[in-house]
């Protein structure tokens, strides 16, 4: 993909920057992890410490000095998952701030306006992020009103996108305005999602609604329904996904764009991804543990940390904790993807080699 902010390769998985911050992790080490594309949560960014700040500042780019590429949600799933007193309507969604209980309320338009205001390389259509479970005609109401939401996000970005105050992006590049397939668990509903969202034409498409609560059998199935039916040349993106083998996955079946909070956040509660299999560093057996936490794993902190030293950082609560295993986290998820892109080449040089036999 060739954004505003710099070329990404595909399949690729883009760490969650909640509050302009991938958590525990400074901007140099993000570039040192060789992160091309992060995420932004436009909810928290909107309450705190504001997109009319922000936007003051620069853009959130220049505000977080992060120069490589940014995706911004919508807000709409925070608005779902995380406010109070929410009360949605045709117009859009009124809800109550989960940090101070203040009034607000998000309609496409304004979710534009503030993804805009962020400077965000590719932003995504506001969305009602259908519940699980819904049943067939709760589902089917929630698609069709996202579907008018994303006629209106497109039209409204279209007409706004160049409001930037700071000027032309560095290499001119238009930011991206992506859609989002809904249609809960029904195969015939995401079908018809994808297609009404295909003639809208967007130079890229999400799937939503995914890593709700269902099992994971179910989120593959949905996946693959809809895959097929998404423009192959234009970027796929699967919202909110997943473990390690799911990433790998779902990239094999031809997901370009993937994004969790997992690897961070289990990060933080001493969860560890290696080569074979998780590792809780907190338990006693790792308590004079010479190794690195993945002895296959070549990152900043298995090349110099053990897993003693993991342990008693988890134990003793210090903060270089968070910072030493989310490292290692991202890096073996970035890894991952790697592998998968290199799998991919070697197939199509494969394919496209002469015949020999
Ligand atoms: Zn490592």
């Amino acid at each position: 993909m060739t954004l505003p902010h710099g070329t990404v390769e595909t399949p690729v998985f883009m760490p969650v920057g909640t509050q302009g911050t991938v958590k525990a992790i400074p901007q140099h080490l993000l570039e040192a992890l060789d992160v091309r594309i992060l995420l932004g949560n436009t909810y928290h960014l909107y309450l705190r410490p504001g997109h009319e700040a922000i936007r003051r500042m620069g853009g959130l780019h220049r505000f977080m000095s992060w120069d490589r590429a940014i995706l911004t949600d919508s807000g709409g799933f925070q608005v779902f998952s995380l406010s109070e007193l929410r009360k949605v309507t045709e117009d859009g969604v009124a809800f109550r701030s989960h940090i101070d209980g203040s009034s607000h309320f998000f309609s496409p338009e304004h979710s534009m306006d503030v993804q805009i205001a962020l400077g965000s390389d590719i932003a995504m259509a506001f969305d009602e992020c259908t519940e699980y479970p819904a049943d067939y005609a709760r589902a089917r109401a929630s698609l069709d009103m996202t579907l008018r939401w994303a006629k209106r996000s497109k039209d409204h970005f279209e007409a706004h996108k160049h409001d930037r105050p700071w000027g032309p992006e560095p290499d001119e590049q238009t930011p991206n305005l992506f859609g989002i397939v809904q249609g809960g668990m029904f195969a015939d509903l995401r079908r018809e999602s994808a297609e009404r969202l295909v003639e809208m034409d967007f130079p890229g498409y999400a799937i939503g609604g995914l890593s709700v609560g269902e099992p994971r059998e179910l989120t593959r199935e949905m996946i693959a329904a809809t895959l097929p039916l998404l423009p192959a040349d234009k970027p796929r993106y699967v919202m909110g996904v997943g473990y390690p083998d799911e990433i790998a996955e779902y990239a094999r079946m031809g997901v370009d764009m993937m994004d969790c909070v997992l690897p961070t956040r289990a990060a933080r509660h001493g969860l560890l991804f290696t080569s074979e299999g998780r590792l809780n560093i907190k338990n006693r057996q790792f308590a004079e543990d010479q190794r690195p936490a993945d002895p296959n794993c070549g990152c900043l902190v298995c090349s110099r940390y053990t897993r003693a030293y993991l342990r008693h950082l988890m134990q003793a609560q210090e903060p270089l904790s968070a910072v030493l295993n989310t490292l290692h986290n991202l890096a073996f998820y970035l890894e991952t993807m790697r592998r998968v892109r290199d799998e991919i080449a070697v197939e199509k040089a494969g394919q496209s080699a002469p015949q020999t036999a």
